[in-house]
């Protein structure tokens, strides 16, 4: 496998503007071979807290910078991260996994999303503007934002949070996850030269690191990306100091085949709606509803599909998928790829696993597993995929909507009405029709029910960093009668 050439096994935290090697460091590890991409700095407690003290000191000079300045210093780290597509892109590929075309889109991603995220802007409301009183309302930062975003996309998950954050005038420490941390610190040291110090830092560490940063009462808001479980403790973390939370958590996103589609694109767009990133989207199609009319033809056409696409080393070219990102998620889709064995369901492909020092497990379609199995209730989050037969729309909406998970979910037919009718009784936070995981920096995206708290990107995700005010003047000293 292809190994990255050189400067991984030096990169640095930044704290406070400065570059901080950390006491000891722990390995990150390329999951298309096990071998060892780079070293990251284990992150102190004292760290942490000179990372967050650093953020509290900048962060009232940052607030106080014009509206207009900081919209300007989000093109000028567009520009830095745009200059370094290449090295960051090679980045993401090897401590991921995912393919460098992959990888290097994603990390375009941010600097896309810096330049659009930069056009929007956050103006005064104006309650009352009388004889006697002038009453406005604005949007002020809330501080301090802790920043902490899982694997999956490690620049891509950031993209949601950093310009965002920076742009309503708060400060920032980020703590990208501990499989991928890499990325994110080389990000940090190029950012030093276009920030003030302090503005943005950037922590890592393999332990208590995100609890300790989440449950920091030097943080006023935790903008978090993951599992739902460390969800759930990331909030009870944030209790004690009644720190502002947004929670974008995991989904079992249901896609719904309406019997009217042409099967052989279906096949195709099904597939990378599944697929995609080894399956490991948050946004994903998690399991497939594909009325009964059509439901053998087009899980054939699904499956002689699955094998013209190329798995393999993730740095090659041409390479389409690569493996799982990491150990644990690994076996986690391992364990349920066996669940599915030991119950005696029905692979029509895929199923065993490939011997080899990467993690790559085979795409595995399951035929029509009961709807209480743990391959249709659970976020599998990678490329083993449960098909569904239904007959009814109302019965399969039911089944859609069952769960503790509301993030996404799609419909597809021939027919953009009888779609669009069913997309409305879908109980996610976003429901595509005839695509899926379109977003952009124009419109919010996040989860219903278990699937998170709040929103992220748009004029709604940017508000989620600032708190509201209301300022009013009275024009007389007069009292009031
Ligand atoms: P994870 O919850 O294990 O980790 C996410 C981040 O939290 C990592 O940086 C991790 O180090 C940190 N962390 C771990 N324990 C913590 C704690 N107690 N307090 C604070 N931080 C802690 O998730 P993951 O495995 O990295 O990511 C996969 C999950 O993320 C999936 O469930 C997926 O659906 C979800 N996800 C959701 C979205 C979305 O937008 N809704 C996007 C991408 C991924």
């Amino acid at each position: 496998m292809s190994q990255l050439s050189t400067g991984t096994t030096n990169l640095t935290m930044t704290i406070g503007g400065a570059a901080v090697s950390g006491g000891s460091s722990f390995d990150v590890i390329n999951p298309a071979d096990q071998s060892v991409v780079g070293s990251a700095p284990e992150c102190t407690r004292a760290e942490l807290d000179t990372a967050v003290a650093a953020a509290r000191a900048a962060a009232p000079a940052w607030a106080a910078v014009p509206f207009e300045q900081r919209q300007k210093l989000l093109l000028q780290m567009a520009d830095v991260v745009d200059a370094h597509l290449v090295e960051l892109g090679r980045l993401v590929t090897a401590e991921q996994g995912k393919a460098l075309a992959v990888a290097t889109a994603e990390v375009a991603g941010l600097s896309y999303w810096l330049r659009e995220t930069a056009a929007l802007t956050l103006p005064e409301a104006v309650n009352e503007d009388s004889a006697e009183r002038l009453s406005v309302t604005r949007r002020v930062p809330l501080g301090v934002v802790a920043a902490i975003t899982p694997w999956n996309y490690p620049i891509g998950q950031l993209s949601f949070k950093l310009g965002p954050a920076l742009l309503a005038g708060n400060t920032v420490v980020v703590k990208p996850s501990t499989f991928t941390p890499l990325s994110t610190l080389r990000l940090g040291e190029l950012l030093r030269d276009v920030l003030p110090a302090g503005v943005v830092n950037v922590v890592s560490g393999s332990g208590d690191l995100g609890s300790w940063l989440s449950g920091h009462p030097g943080i006023d808001k935790v903008s978090f990306t993951g599992s739902t479980q460390t969800g759930r403790a990331v909030m009870a973390g944030a209790a004690p100091t009644l720190t502002r939370v947004t929670l974008e958590l995991g989904g079992n996103d249901p896609a719904i085949v309406l019997p009217d589609v042409d099967v052989p694109s279906m096949a195709e767009q099904l597939f990378w709606a599944a697929f995609s990133n080894t399956g490991q989207i948050c946004l994903a199609a998690k399991r497939v509803y594909i009325h009964a009319d059509i439901y053998e033809e087009l899980t054939r056409a699904l499956a002689a599909y699955a094998a013209t696409v190329r798995i393999g080393d993730p740095m090659e070219e041409g390479t389409q998928l690569g493996p799982i990102s990491n150990r644990r998620q690994y076996e986690t889709v391992l364990d349920l790829i066996e669940d599915c064995r030991r119950q005696g369901y029905t692979f029509l492909t895929g199923g065993t696993p490939e011997p080899g020092p990467g993690f790559f497990v085979p795409v595995t379609l399951v035929d029509n597993p009961p709807e209480e199995s743990r391959i249709v209730r659970e976020e599998q989050f990678g490329p083993v995929l449960p098909l569904l037969r239904f007959d009814d729309v109302d019965d399969v909406v039911t089944r859609a909507n069952a769960g503790e998970y509301a993030l996404g979910a799609s419909v597809w037919s021939a027919d953009p009405d009888a779609a669009l009718a069913v997309a409305r009784r879908l109980d996610a936070g976003t429901v595509w029709v005839n695509e899926i995981m379109h977003l952009t920096p124009q419109v919010a995206f996040g989860g219903r029910k278990q699937s998170g708290i709040g929103v992220e990107s748009g004029h709604d995700g940017l508000i989620e960093f600032t708190e509201e005010q209301t300022i009013t003047v009275r024009h007389h000293t007069a009292p009031a009668a």
